[in-house]
């Protein structure tokens, strides 16, 4: 096994030209992802976290999209990669699973009917009675009962829960390295949301995948991530593994959506004000208009560079920067919340 992870991302922008001018959705990231590992994107509604993942496989339009920057996936450059070349990759040894399956799935034909022609146009050499019994295969996989009998039915036949599953396993049918999973639980009911949940763990061993999840909702990243990265208004605010995040969360945007969770003190209210502009973002922290920690410095200059915790957690806040001192927003989060604001489990 490599020791590379199977994902680099350097640098990462993505703009968008509109007729109001440039929006910058996605502002020089970085993160890695390791074979097998879990990386929660997470972030408030229009922090940039689908673009990003999105930019990923150049999946956004362009134009009117601009993607720059390095995306490295196991030793190939994808950024400057030709369409032709990307393609055999995007859909193959990268797949995505997005929000809504019904949006995603084909109304006028058979789940059946889809599976196969996903098989057939990744192995164009697998007959039609090879490839209907892989597809009974990967629904079997993905916990659909009686799929032999449901590879007939239409999407409509399915539930909600059911179809994320059929559009899990249409992601499934390349084997892939690299699973991209975009709010795939936002539109299920909170005990089906746990099921698909448990089921992409599952998968994630039994397939050995890596997983790039995105989603706004940290009661989720809790239960899958290895790794996460908190963003906000297209930039890092703070990266660490799940306990590191959960247990000593040190950014103040971490720590506000972490109060939003149910039960916690800012779970009624959410954040106060809104994101800033993407075409026009205040100078400084992204974060300066909301935060109650934000000092003069703040609003100047660029977002702050991401101070190392430890090896694996780093935050960007001047507050962490040599003449500060964090203890200002950690005590107050002692205060409020008791000992610990963690919301994930140690195993
Ligand atoms: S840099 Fe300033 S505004 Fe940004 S999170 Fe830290 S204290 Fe708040």
């Amino acid at each position: 096994m490599s020791e590379e992870p199977l994902l680099t991302v350097e640098g990462l922008t993505t703009e968008f030209t509109t007729d109001n001018g440039v929006l910058t959705a996605v502002d020089g990231i970085d993160f890695e992802i390791e074979r097998g590992e879990t990386l929660c994107l997470v972030g408030e509604s229009g922090s940039g976290k689908t673009v990003a993942s999105e930019s990923i496989t150049r999946i956004v339009p362009t134009p009117p999209g601009e993607v720059t920057g390095s995306v490295t996936f196991d030793g190939q450059e994808i950024i400057s990669m030709s369409e032709s070349e990307l393609k055999e990759i995007r859909g193959g040894r990268i797949a995505h699973v997005f929000q809504n399956p019904q949006d995603a799935l084909n109304h006028c034909y058979t789940v059946g009917w889809q599976i196969v022609e996903a098989i057939q146009t990744h192995e164009p050499n697998t007959s039609k009675q090879e490839a209907r019994e892989r597809a009974v295969g990967l629904l079997n996989d993905v916990g659909v009962a009686n799929a032999a009998a449901r590879l007939d039915d239409y999407p409509h036949e399915f539930s909600g829960g059911q179809k994320q599953r059929v559009m899990i396993a249409m992601a499934l049918v390349t084997n892939p390295d690299l699973l991209i999973a975009d709010e795939p639980t936002t539109a299920l009911d909170v005990t089906v949301q746990a099921q698909i949940l448990n089921l992409l763990e599952e998968l994630q061993e039994e397939y050995n995948m890596s997983i790039l999840f995105v989603t706004h909702d940290l009661g989720v990243v809790a239960g899958i991530a290895d790794q996460v990265v908190v963003m906000y208004a297209g930039k890092v605010m703070e990266r660490g593994g799940v306990h590191e995040i959960f247990d000593e969360p040190s950014h103040p945007y971490t720590r506000a959506l972490l109060e939003c969770l149910p039960g916690k003190s800012r779970s009624a209210e959410g954040i106060p004000g809104s994101l800033p502009s993407p075409i026009s973002p205040p100078d400084g922290c992204r974060f300066a208009p909301r935060c109650d920690y934000a000092v003069e410095e703040c609003r100047a200059g660029d977002q702050p560079p991401e101070e190392p915790l430890s090896e694996s957690h780093a935050v960007s806040c001047v507050h962490y920067q040599q003449g500060y001192d964090p203890a200002v927003i950690r005590e107050e989060v002692v205060q409020e919340d008791g000992a610990t604001t963690g919301g994930v489990s140690s195993d």
